[in-house]
């Protein structure tokens, strides 16, 4: 069986005062045991915030971008060794909207997740289709190349430590979801390229949806059996939406 994870995606949202209350009611209404994996994926300047409220708790905290670089002059940039070194287990690469608006390819999604690895944290590697490419008939294509160009760079060992999300870019955002079958049947496309390359790493791999996973359609969402979790972006800025997801998890 694998452990399901709920993770926010916060965006580009928030400061001190709102992440304060929000992380204070998402610890204290988790205590010292959730029934799924829990994460929130802060905005940089954040993370040290996330780690003095949330170190000890039940949930763990990451960003949202790294480097594909370890080091140097990259002007702007956070390296992956910065992101661990406060605390962080996870960070999210290849978000549609860093596609989109920061141009960034498939190579440079792949290079982002092994620096990630290299850096001990665990990427949640982000695919899906745009509106125009799913009425085409191209989502299976799309997404297997993003994820693909991911694969075919890593180790076995490798592939055991990454996290898969599946967005279709037209429903983030957009209160458009997936149906939890035409969700199912992307996830199990990718966990099938998975199984291509190791059958162990597809087996314990979390797949996770995005895309408008709200409280009322968390749950049939997640009953579907390669559906392994969220990644939440609006429902995670609100704690009585984010633990809604979080209990429907379980
Ligand atoms: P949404 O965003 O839940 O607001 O649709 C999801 C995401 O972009 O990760």
């Amino acid at each position: 069986m694998r452990r399901k994870l709920v993770a926010g995606n916060w965006k580009m949202n928030g400061n001190l005062a709102a992440n304060s209350t929000l992380l204070n009611e998402l610890v204290a209404a988790l205590g010292t045991s959730a029934a799924c994996d829990v994460a929130v994926c802060a905005p940089a300047p954040y993370l040290s915030q996330c780690q003095q409220q949330l170190a000890g708790s039940v949930v763990a905290w990451g960003a949202q971008d790294l480097s594909a670089h370890e080091s140097g002059a990259y002007t702007g940039e956070v390296a992956g060794a910065m992101l661990a070194d406060f605390g962080c287990k996870y960070v999210i690469v290849g978000h549609s909207e860093r596609r989109a608006y920061h141009a960034e390819s498939n190579a440079l999604v792949a290079q982002k997740t092994l620096q990630a690895l290299h850096s001990g944290l665990v990427p949640i590697v982000c695919v899906g289709e745009t509106l125009a490419q799913r009425e085409a008939g191209q989502t299976e294509q799309i997404v297997g190349e993003q994820l693909g160009a991911v694969l075919v760079l890593l180790e076995p060992a490798q592939l055991k430590r990454i996290v898969v999300a599946y967005e279709p870019v037209w429903a983030i955002g957009t209160g458009k979801t997936a149906t939890p079958q035409m969700a199912q049947d992307v996830h199990a496309s990718l966990r099938g390229l998975l199984a291509a390359r190791d059958a162990d790493a597809a087996a314990t791999t979390a797949i996770l949806y995005g895309g408008s996973m709200k409280p009322d359609n968390a749950r049939e969402l997640m009953a579907m059996p390669d559906i392994d979790g969220g990644l939440i972006g609006g429902a995670a800025l609100k704690s009585a939406d984010f633990l809604a997801i979080i209990n429907a998890a379980s």
